[in-house]
């Protein structure tokens, strides 16, 4: 029997000590169905809708905003036997890679508090990462919100396959970018929950027609498989995080596969590429915001361009407001072929460097990211562009859509270092295969 009282009793403690949730419910809604989640506490990441839970995406222009329906992968989740624990913290519409940009309080990362756990889906694998009691998070990645927080808590972030996993119900960042994913404490455990979210959704134009598939099945030895190491995944990344990654990467060919150096030449405009498609679509879904429909009502005062400009400036935290700017400027005409159409060309390279790359191999090992969780006041330090460059490792496989997890290495300082291993499209199993042994 699943005890939800005590449950509920473990999270507000952690809730207390490290702020993973935005919204906690009063009262866990117990589940009778009998599935494979059964037992299992879900928490949700606050991107994601949940009927009658209350869903910010972080910002403070959806307070207040009751979902009346669930996302496909919660209903599924609800179906299968789990239940909802809780929403958690996220940078602000998934803008951010430290969850610093929250309007509800920052979440702490559980190994060191005066460490961020990483963005945007922060809350999710500091809970992740605390959860004593049986439990996964459902997490979201538009450019590295799942390996990254995995990465800097020392858990495991799966994020699959582009249209996998239905985005019905899914607070939009980026449309051609936004993955829903699982982080958890197990490979098997992210395997799992997977199993139970993909699979097509006719409400999601952009879902792959395909059947869901059992996650947990992969195989288990990787004797003769091919392991790509991308050289450009090295270059500046801290040479401590570098020797543990290659330790890594010596274990898996002292279980039988091979390794390789490879070249994906095109990575370095990966990141410029990245924010201008991303912030380009962010700011054309964030024109929604205007206090007419959803979240943050005001006084009717003025005009309705003013009462509109009222409520966003009011309700948008800084980067919101700056991505707002830099995508109306990367789309306008005139700056449109310069920006906008070039960074869809310069993706077009990047997909094509890594089908390249999997003709010869099975999956690339890298590191998740170029340094381990930094300090707060580290972070307050950074520039938004020396902020935008931590994403450096992990924007390129999100612009091709191919499935990434990111699984715990080893220790630099005491702290988590994460291995990222990539793989082809819909090769989900390859890389929970390989991430299953090397953890
Ligand atoms: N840090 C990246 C950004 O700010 C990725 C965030 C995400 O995947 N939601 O866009």
């Amino acid at each position: 029997m699943t005890d939800y009282k005590k449950i509920l009793d473990k999270a507000r403690l952690t809730q207390k000590k490290f702020s993973p949730f935005i919204t906690l419910p009063e009262k866990l809604q117990s589940n009778s169905k009998k599935g494979k989640l059964s037992g299992i506490a879900i928490s949700v990441k606050d991107n994601i809708c949940t009927k009658g839970m209350e869903t910010t995406a972080g910002s403070k222009i959806l307070s207040g905003y009751i979902p009346p329906f669930s996302a496909t992968c919660v209903e599924k989740v609800i179906v299968a036997g789990g239940f909802i624990l809780g929403k958690t913290a996220m940078d602000e519409f998934g803008f951010g890679t430290f969850s610093v940009n929250c309007a509800y309080g920052i979440p702490k990362n559980p190994l060191d508090t005066s460490r961020s756990c990483g963005g945007s889906s922060g809350g999710a694998s500091c809970i992740t990462a605390v959860a004593d009691f049986p439990h996964v998070a459902l997490a979201e990645s538009t450019g590295g919100s799942i390996s990254c927080p995995a990465s800097f808590t020392g858990t495991v972030g799966l994020t699959p396959t582009y249209g996998r996993v239905s985005r019905w119900g899914l607070i939009d960042y980026a449309n051609s970018l936004d993955k829903i994913g699982c982080i958890g404490k197990t490979v098997h455990d992210v395997a799992l929950l997977l199993s139970i979210i993909s699979g097509h959704d006719s409400f999601d134009s952009t879902s792959l027609n395909l059947p869901s598939e059992d996650f947990t099945k992969y195989g288990k030895s990787i004797k003769g498989m091919k392991i790509g190491v991308p050289k450009e995944y090295f270059e500046g990344v801290d040479e401590k995080i570098t020797k543990v990654v290659w330790q890594a990467i010596k274990k898996l060919e002292s279980l039988g596969a091979s390794y390789q150096e490879v070249s994906l030449p095109h990575t370095k405009y990966a990141l410029p590429s990245y924010y201008i498609i991303a912030v380009s679509e962010a700011s054309t879904n964030l024109a929604r915001y205007s206090g007419m429909r959803y979240g943050l009502h005001q006084e009717l005062k003025g005009n309705f361009d003013e009462y509109f400009s009222s409520v966003r400036s009011n309700g948008f935290g800084e980067e919101a407001k700056r991505r707002i700017i830099l995508g109306t400027f990367a789309r306008m005409a005139g700056y449109r072929d310069a920006y906008y159409l070039k960074a869809l060309k310069v993706r077009t390279k990047v997909i094509e460097d890594f089908k390249m790359a999997f003709k010869n191999f099975d999956v690339l090992a890298a590191p998740t990211m170029p340094v381990v969780a930094p300090r707060f006041d580290e972070i307050k330090r950074l520039s938004p562009i020396e902020t935008y460059m931590m994403d450096v490792l992990t924007v390129a496989p999100n612009l091709a859509g191919i499935p990434m997890i990111s699984v715990p290495a080893g220790k630099v300082n005491g702290l988590p270092v994460g291995l990222h291993l990539m793989g082809d499209h819909l090769q989900e199993k390859k890389i929970l295969q390989v991430a299953d042994v090397s953890s």
